[in-house]
C-alpha cells in the first residue's frame, strides 16, 4: 500500500527533489504530497534556535493541522569566520523578505567586516518526520568554502558563493543532479530514506516500539547537544517502568561527559514527556569509600592493562580530577544499576563522537570493546551519530574504531 507523507513546505521544487531521492533510495511506494494539497496557506513562525527546532516546528504545525505523517526540512549556511552565521537566519540574513542577492550582499559585508574574502563553511539540512507514533530526525552536511565573489548562474540562495569540498566549481555552476548527489539536503534525505525503510519493515513485523540500545545512544547524543525534540520523542516511546529507568540512567550519566546543564535540560524534557519519573531515579546514599572501591573495580575492567599507566598520568595532571573520576565517575555514576557496562560505554562513545573529543573517544571505544561490545555495536553507535550529528562526527568515530580495532591484540 502506498504510504502518503505530507511535505511541510510551500516550495514544490523541494517536494519534487525529495521524491526523487526517496525513490532512488528504494522507497518507491511512498507518495510525497505538498502541504498545499491538504491544508490552506499556513504561516509557520521559524523562531527556533537550531535547525532541529525549526524542522520540528514546521513538521508539528502541519501534523497537528492534518493528522497525517509529515516531513519538514530546515537548512542554511554556517560560515566559520562568522561564528556559524547566518545559520538558522540564512533565509533572512539581510532582513525579513530579503532576496537571495540581498542575503549574499549581507554575508559579503559581514565577512569584509572581519577582513575575510574566503572562509570554510558548510551547508546543513535537518529533516524531521512526524507521525502519530514517532518523531525522526536526520542531518546532512555539505562542507566547503565561501568566497565573497559570485560565480555561476544556476541554483539559488548562496550557491554562487559556495564551493563544495573536493570540487573547483561553485554550486551555482553545477548541474542540479550533480549538486543533489552531494548536497546537505540529498544526504539528509538519503538517511531519512534508510530510517523510513527500517520503519516499514518494523511495522510489517508489527514489533512493539520501545527503546532500543540505538535509541539510548541517540538520547545520549541529544542530551549532549541539547536536541530537546529528540529527547521528547524518545521519552514518549519509553512505554514501561523498565524503559523509563533505562532512559533516566542514560540521561543521568550524560552529565559526566556533557555537563550538568545539558543533563538537567534533557531530564526535564524527558520528565515532562512522561519518559522519566522520580520512581525510576534511585538516589544512592553517598558513601565515598564504597564509591571509590566500586569505581576502581569498574575502571580496571574498562581500561584493562593500561589502567595503572592511565591513573599515573591523571595523578600527574590533576590528583583531584583522578579522584573525582574514580569516585564520582566510575564509582557513583557508571556503577549504578539499570544499564549494563557495555550499554553505558556505547552511550559514552556516542556522546564523545558527537562532541568531537578524539582522545577520550579512543579510550572509550577501546573500553567498550573490553567490556563486551562488538564491532556491530559500534556500527550502531555510528548510525546514531550520523543521524544526529552528520558526517564529521561519523568519520571521527569510524576512523577511531578502525584505529582501535587494528591495534587490538
Ligand atoms: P529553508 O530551509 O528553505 O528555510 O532555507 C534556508 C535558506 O538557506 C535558504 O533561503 C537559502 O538562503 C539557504 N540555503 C539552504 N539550502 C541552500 C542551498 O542548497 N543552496 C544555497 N542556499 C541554500
Amino acid at each position: 500500500m502506498t504510504k502518503r507523507i505530507v511535505v511541510a513546505t510551500g516550495n514544490s521544487h523541494k517536494v519534487q527533489e525529495l521524491s526523487e531521492i526517496l525513490r532512488r533510495c528504494g522507497l518507491g511506494d511512498v507518495e510525497l504530497i505538498p502541504m498545499s494539497a491538504v491544508v490552506g496557506p499556513m504561516e509557520i513562525e521559524e523562531d527556533g534556535q537550531t535547525f532541529q527546532d525549526n524542522a520540528h516546528l514546521k513538521a508539528m504545525a502541519v501534523f497537528n493541522a492534518t493528522g497525517l505523517a509529515t516531513l519538514a526540512d530546515d537548512s542554511g549556511l554556517c560560515i566559520d569566520v562568522l561564528g556559524g552565521d547566518p545559520g538558522v537566519r540564512s533565509a533572512r540574513y539581510a532582513g525579513l523578505g530579503a532576496s537571495d542577492a540581498d542575503n549574499r550582499a549581507a554575508v559579503r559585508q559581514a565577512m569584509a567586516n572581519k577582513g575575510a574574502s574566503s572562509s570554510p563553511a558548510r551547508f546543513v539540512c535537518v529533516l524531521c518526520y512526524v507521525d502519530p507514533m514517532r518523531t525522526l530526525f536526520t542531518v546532512g552536511e555539505s562542507p566547503g568554502r565561501i568566497d565573497t565573489d559570485d560565480r555561476g548562474q544556476g541554483g539559488f540562495g548562496y550557491d554562487p558563493m559556495f564551493t563544495p569540498d573536493g570540487f573547483e566549481m561553485r554550486y551555482a555552476e553545477m548541474h542540479p543532479e550533480e549538486k543533489n548527489a552531494i548536497s546537505h539536503r540529498g544526504r539528509a534525505a538519503e538517511r531519512m530514506a534508510d530510517l523510513l525503510i527500517a520503519l516499514e519493515s518494523d511495522q510489517q513485523q508489527s514489533t512493539v516500539s520501545g527503546l532500543t540500545l540505538e535509541d539510548l545512544c541517540r538520547a545520549s547524543i541529544a542530551s549532549a547537544l541539547g536536541l530537546q525534540p529528540v529527547i521528547k520523542s524518545l521519552a514518549q516511546r519509553a512505554q514501561d517502568a523498565q524503559q523509563q529507568l533505562r532512559l533516566t540512567e542514560v540521561l543521568l550519566q550524560s552529565y559526566l561527559f556533557a555537563g550538568f546543564p545539558s543533563a538537567l535540560d534533557a531530564l526535564a524534557t524527558a520528565h515532562a514527556a512522561g519518559g522519566s519519573s522520580s520512581e525510576s531515579d534511585q538516589v544512592e546514599t553517598y558513601h565515598a569509600d564504597l564509591f571509590e572501591a566500586r569505581g576502581q573495580m569498574l575502571c580496571k575492567e574498562v581500561y584493562g592493562s593500561v589502567y595503572e599507566k592511565m591513573m599515573a598520568r591523571f595523578e600527574a595532571i590533576s590528583p583531584s580530577m583522578r579522584s573525582w573520576m574514580i569516585i564520582e565517575g566510575y564509582g557513583k555514576t557508571l556503577s549504578r544499576g539499570g544499564l549494563s557496562t557495555r550499554e553505558r560505554e556505547l552511550c559514552i562513545v556516542s556522546i564523545l563522537a558527537a562532541l568531537g573529543r578524539s582522545s577520550q573517544l579512543y579510550s572509550h571505544v577501546r573500553g567498550a570493546l573490553a567490556v563486551g561490545a562488538t564491532e556491530d555495536d559500534l556500527e550502531m553507535c555510528q548510525n546514531a551519530v550520523v543521524e544526529l550529528c552528520g558526517r564529521n562526527a561519523y568519520e571521527l568515530l569510524n576512523s577511531t574504531v578502525r584505529a582501535v580495532v587494528s591495534k587490538a591484540p
